[in-house]
């Protein structure tokens, strides 16, 4: 049986440097979207190990559009979760990847977006287990899922209770990405903290339409001008967009989130 990661309590962690102890259970999920090619970097450079704060180890989760450098074979993987084990391609591994998740204390699904957008940390819902290691990586921006309506149903983490989703911006700089992904890992490995505070939103489900980006120039996570605000009628302060330019195919010039404060 796993060790229950967050029934041992934090100043257990530190002091305890006893490396056959029990450490709780990491799980690296890798290309998830199979263009997403920073998850080969964590596979196979975090494959396996233990320290004294984490065991861990990664897994591929779509080997066949990672070999094919694509988003997906036959359906988007990060919406068919729990899957099925006799449907499609996707939906098989998602049935596959969903029987193994419950043996592990923390699962990490790793992302890489088109944009330029600010590496975000996504999560079901900022409990205080996940910001306990959320404060571990180099990244500015938590962003809460829990919508109340399960928009997020069918990702990989809406499966676990200790779930976080990592977006890294700029997937064509790959090397960079790859060096901010090494930054957090080694961060959460060693319990190691780079920021002083991280900014909380929550997700909402108003989106921007495509023709606005014509007339409005938005940037991720940096507050929307007076005009801007007027334009959209939106008249909270806390109302920022992301994942601006990530969904021009279907027709959404950015989303938007709210922000609920600052841990
Ligand atoms: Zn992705």
């Amino acid at each position: 049986m796993s060790s229950k990661f967050f029934s041992i309590k934090s100043k257990d962690f530190g002091a305890n440097h006893n490396p056959s102890r029990l450490v709780p259970k990491l799980l690296n999920v890798c290309c998830t979207h199979g263009n997403e090619q920073v998850g080969c970097f964590i596979y196979d450079n975090y494959s396996t190990g233990k320290n004294h704060n984490f065991e861990w180890r990664s897994i591929i989760a779509n080997p066949k559009a990672m070999s094919l450098n694509k988003r997906y074979i036959e359906q988007d993987l990060n919406r068919v979760f729990p899957g099925k084990a006799d449907g499609n391609y996707e939906e098989r591994l998602a049935y596959q990847i969903s029987q193994i998740l419950p043996n592990h204390d923390l699962v990490l699904d790793w992302h890489q977006s088109i944009t330029n957008m600010s590496d975000t940390i996504f999560v079901k819902k900022l409990t205080p287990n996940l910001k306990e290691v959320c404060q571990y990586f180099d990244i500015a921006h938590i962003v809460e899922l829990d919508k109340g309506q399960g928009g997020y149903q069918g990702t990989l983490i809406s499966q676990v209770e200790n779930g976080i989703a990592l977006e890294y911006g700029n997937l064509h700089n790959h090397q960079d990405a790859c060096r901010r992904v090494q930054r957090s890992l080694s961060g959460l490995l060693n319990k190691r903290r780079f920021r002083k505070f991280q900014n909380v939103y929550r997700m909402l489900d108003q989106s921007i339409s495509l023709e606005f980006s014509k007339i409005l120039k938005f940037k991720d996570f940096q507050g929307l001008s007076r005009d801007a605000m007027e334009i959209l009628g939106i008249d909270d302060l806390n109302i920022y967009p992301v994942f601006v330019g990530g969904y021009k195919e279907e027709g959404i010039y950015c989303k938007l989130v709210q922000k609920i404060g600052i841990v």
